[in-house]
């Protein structure tokens, strides 16, 4: 469809394909060093990004900052995008039809990046990576092999926020996977996929390496 990635940006940018751009300021394409390893996809823009045009820019965005200081990264060595490019109205959940519609410029980011490991952020970008509807309470901690890379799901930032910030479980959850992902960096490069992205199975290859958390119902943005 797309030569390259700035042709699938350019395209993104004017995109006019779900109903979303009726009521969006701009689309919030990606943040960050698209020669990176490392790939974080969270679930679409807020507020504020919608405003700026970048990726986690509000307090969520400043918490992921945060967790990146702490395996010694920062935003020119990743790079960060969203399932859904332009924000839903109100922050409401992205629906299944939009997300589909706007399914071919994620997977253009990432098979244009070939990132090593894939970080998906809370429900919606996991379930998009992994193919499946899986609880992100379930598999965060985990990796899988999916897209031609290692998936890492953890938990959202708004998750630990709305939880209380740096001091609560759930961050404790979010930097214990953020250090498997360090682990996981310093391996190297994932060999190529040999088969179309979408049609490669998403299935665990290393079993967790954090003992299965108590069961945490939560929204399900997260
Ligand atoms: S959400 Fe995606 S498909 Fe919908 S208008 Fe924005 S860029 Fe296009």
């Amino acid at each position: 469809m797309w030569q390259t990635l700035d042709e699938a940006r350019v395209e993104a940018l004017g995109c006019t394909r779900c109903r979303l751009s009726a009521s969006r300021t701009q689309v919030v394409w990606l943040d960050g060093n698209p020669d990176s390893d490392l790939m974080f996809v969270g679930e679409a823009p807020g507020f504020h990004e919608d405003r700026l045009g970048k990726p986690f820019v509000g307090a969520a965005g400043k918490l992921l900052d945060g967790l990146l200081g702490t395996i010694g990264l920062d935003r020119s060595r990743c790079v960060i995008c969203n399932v859904i490019k332009c924000r839903p109205p109100g922050n409401r959940n992205p629906e299944a039809d939009e997300i589909a519609t706007c399914s071919p410029y994620l997977r253009a980011q990432i098979e244009f990046i070939r990132p090593t490991v894939i970080v998906t952020l809370g429900n919606f970008a996991t379930r998009f990576l992994l193919e499946r509807q899986v609880s992100i309470t379930r598999v965060r901690g985990q990796i899988f092999r999916a897209f031609g890379a290692k998936v890492i799901p953890t938990l959202h930032p708004a998750a630990a926020l709305r939880s209380g910030g740096v001091g609560s479980p759930q961050f404790a959850l979010i930097r214990s996977d953020f250090d498997l992902v360090q682990r996981e960096l310093a391996k190297g490069k994932a060999p190529a996929p040999a088969a179309a992205p979408a049609a490669v199975p998403a299935v665990p290859v290393v079993p967790p390496v954090t003992p299965v958390e108590p069961f945490i119902e939560q929204g399900s943005l997260f």
